[in-house]
């Protein structure tokens, strides 16, 4: 969860987990739009086994033969 606060007057607004978020500030009346930030875990090469599943692929096993 995360702490929401107006901008302007720094009330706090909501706790909230959001990814956007559009919310007036019942305080000063000030329109808060939010992004959730940077949410983005394990960019680099954390994906290796993209070329090895070629080769246990179930699906390849339960085809019948022709
Ligand atoms: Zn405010």
């Amino acid at each position: 969860m995360e702490i929401i606060r107006c901008g302007a007057c720094n009330r706090k607004l909501a706790e909230a987990e959001y990814i956007r978020l559009s919310i007036k500030c019942p305080r000063c009346g000030a329109i808060n739009q939010v992004k959730a930030a940077s949410r983005e875990p394990e960019r680099h090469g954390a994906s290796v086994r993209k070329g090895t599943l070629h080769a246990t692929s179930p699906e390849a096993a339960t085809q019948p033969a022709l």
